[in-house]
């Protein structure tokens, strides 16, 4: 029997009525002939309620206890949707990600799946059950602790599982009806994408596209295992992603992520090794890098600019003020109002101008760039947090993404 994996984000489960219209859909796809495993998010907004409360009890960091307090939200959700499912007079049963057979690495807060064991999952299918699974959480077999997978981690469950159960589809349910070719909050012209590669995907969610993690595209990719991202509000078709696209897009989209900070190291003496010195702690302290950017060096000296993401800056900044201070550089400053934006699409790699394109569009709308980095299929610029919107319209108007291809 053909298996589908359906993930539901927290927006779709967010009240009672929406979980038993999720109970409904899973009740009908399995009953049109599927087996299927379902993956929760929590309820509406309350792993961030879960967070503040945290915070309200204590300003320390208690990553093992955090991790058992997140893990709460989705067995919130996984429980009343086996309830729900039941009244359908269909078996269902919801499992735990340790339940479920789902091994992480141990670090709290953000874990990586590193297998799935699945035989309950299996064993509930062929008894004819829908299975649902917590998502964003699992089980690290190193510490036997509860650990979770980071913010939007379900999406990681749910492609992990597809790829483990070699489900025909992984369908991602959330409250947009697809991938659009830009956040249409800011450009109401933006247009729903009927597919985008694996490739793609993954680069428009790693700028910034909050449709999906990124992650869970690298599994997808790795496993071929394809995704459906639709609307949970209505039946029709979202977009796929997937392997090959039938044609080949120049650009596919513009992704804007207003979630980072910079930081400058002024004056670092230009001699080898003091990179290495900076950027090392950084990375043993847990902070992940996103744009480097070194200038030019002039009387012996140069400035090196990074991002990363804002809940890291404080972090990021008292390990830059203390390398600084090692390799004898001259300060550090942080920026907190940045914005980046990027252009993706397989297609330009073959072809010629488009970098000169967007610093054109950007500078015909006042946009000033800060840094700017490229991977062979995309090209991202830093610029002021105020100019996201007018970037983010302008460049989608000068490539003309809006209109019918
Ligand atoms: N509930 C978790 C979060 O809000 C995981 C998820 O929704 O994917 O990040
Ligand atoms: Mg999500």
């Amino acid at each position: 029997m053909p298996i589908v994996v359906q993930k539901y984000g927290g927006t779709s489960v967010a009240d009672a009525e929406r979980i038993r219209a999720v109970a409904a859909r899973a009740v009908t796809t399995q009953k049109s002939g599927n087996d299927v495993v379902v993956v929760v998010s929590a309820m509406g907004k309350s792993t961030d309620e879960l967070i503040t409360l945290a915070s309200e009890v204590t300003p320390n960091s208690h990553p093992r206890e955090m991790d058992m307090l997140l893990t709460a939200g989705e067995r919130i959700s996984m429980a009343l949707l086996a309830m729900a499912i039941e009244d359908h007079g269909i078996g269902s049963m919801s499992l735990t990600g340790s339940q479920a057979g789902i091994l992480t690495t141990e670090e709290h807060g953000h874990a990586e799946i590193i297998g799935i064991r699945g035989d309950r999952v299996r064993e509930g299918l062929a008894e004819g059950k829908v299975v649902i699974v917590a998502g964003f959480q699992g089980f690290s077999p190193e510490t036997r602790d509860v650990t979770t997978l980071g913010r939007g981690g379900s999406d990681a469950t749910a492609v992990a599982l597809a790829a483990t159960l070699q489900a025909d589809v992984c369908e991602i349910y959330t409250d947009v009806d697809g991938v659009f070719t830009a956040d249409p909050r800011l450009v109401p012209g933006a247009k729903k994408l009927k597919e985008i590669s694996f490739e793609e995907m993954l680069e428009m969610a790693a700028a910034g596209a909050g449709v999906l993690m990124a992650r869970s595209v690298e599994f997808g990719r790795r496993y071929n295992v394809p995704i459906h991202v639709r609307s949970s509000f209505h039946g029709g078709v979202g977009t796929w992603v997937k392997e090959e696209t039938m044609e080949e897009a120049i650009i596919r989209g513009v992704a804007h992520d207003v979630s980072e900070a910079k930081v400058t190291v002024h004056g670092v003496p230009d001699s080898p090794g003091l990179a290495a010195q900076l950027f090392e702690p950084l990375a043993e302290a847990g902070v992940s890098v996103d744009m480097i950017v070194q200038n030019v060096s002039r009387d012996g000296v140069t400035d090196i600019s990074f991002t990363v993401a804002r809940s890291e800056l404080n972090t990021a900044e008292t390990v830059a003020k203390l390398a600084a201070d090692a390799i004898g550089a001259a300060g550090v400053d942080v920026d907190h109002n940045i914005a980046k934006v990027s252009l993706v699409g397989a297609g330009m790699k073959d072809e010629l101008g488009i970098a000169g394109k967007m610093f054109r569009i950007l500078s015909d709308h006042g946009v000033n760039i800060e840094m700017i980095s490229t991977s062979p299929i995309r090209i991202s610029c830093v610029v002021r947090g105020d100019d996201v919107a007018a970037a983010v319209q302008g460049l989608h108007d000068g490539f003309a993404l809006g209109e019918e291809s």
